[in-house]
């Protein structure tokens, strides 16, 4: 077995991954691989939270904007980031892993509410634990919730999966000349106004010394490689 650079770590998983190609929706060939790479750093010994987007269903700025009352449409994107936690819940359970899904906004019909001493003693058992309604707050993003969550149960390290591999100096998908960084402080992503993360959750970061480790998803090993601290993707850090 492979020493584990990170013993807690906090993965934060967008919508858009979990959408796959056709960027709405559920894309079950894209969460499988990602569900199977999950169990085997899991069985290997690592303590996995996970924080899971929405923007596969809703987004409240950029769907609801202009057209309804933003705190309305903030709702419905934590309820969007639910139906993903479940929908991750099923997919590992049926890999046999053990997991809780804790939701920020209470809905103790289909989970456990969230709970700090409860969501850590799940971890210190080895279960995945999957966080849903990002922080229950309107006017917040699910990756200030990953940094919320992984500052509250200790986490080592937050595993940001995305849909590009790394940090660029402009948008690779425009711009062939795109530069990768491969380390960045905190202060770069602020100040050079990078689209890593918003600035809410970058500052959160930064004042709680979480280092943050941007990588693909479309390859789903990279989150065993990342766990293992191998060199990939841009790291986050002081
Ligand atoms: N959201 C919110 N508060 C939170 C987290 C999320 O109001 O703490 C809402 C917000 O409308 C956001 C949506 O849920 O647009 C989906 O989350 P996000 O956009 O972060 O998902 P991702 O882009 O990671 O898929």
């Amino acid at each position: 077995m492979e020493a584990q650079k990170y013993k807690r770590v906090l993965i934060k998983i967008s919508g858009e991954a979990l959408a796959g190609d056709k960027h709405f929706g559920l894309n079950f060939d894209v969460i499988g691989p990602v569900c199977d790479v999950i169990k085997k750093c899991n069985e290997e010994g690592c303590e996995i939270g996970i924080v899971v987007g929405g923007g596969n269903f809703w987004r409240g700025v950029k769907d609801g904007g202009g057209k309804m009352e933003r705190t309305r449409a903030d709702h419905m994107g934590m309820l969007a980031t639910t139906i993903n936690a479940l929908a991750l819940q099923d997919a590992l359970e049926q890999r046999g892993v053990d997991v809780r899904v804790q939701t920020a906004i209470e809905m103790n019909k289909i989970a456990e509410p969230y709970i700090r001493s409860r969501a850590t003693r799940h971890l210190e058992k080895g279960r995945v634990v999957i966080f849903g309604c990002g922080t229950g707050c309107p006017f917040f993003s699910t990756d200030t919730a990953a940094v919320l969550r992984a500052a509250e149960i200790g986490a080592d390290v937050i595993l940001l999966a995305k849909n590009v591999d790394g940090v660029y100096d402009s948008d690779p998908a425009v711009n062939p000349d795109a530069k990768k960084y491969d380390h960045l402080s905190y202060m770069d992503v602020l100040n050079q106004g990078l689209g890593v993360m918003d600035s809410t959750a970058t500052s959160l970061s930064m004042d709680n010394h979480i280092p943050i480790l941007v990588f693909a998803l479309s390859d789903p090993e990279n989150i065993h490689r990342a766990v293992n601290g191998e060199k990939i993707g841009t790291i986050v850090e002081e």
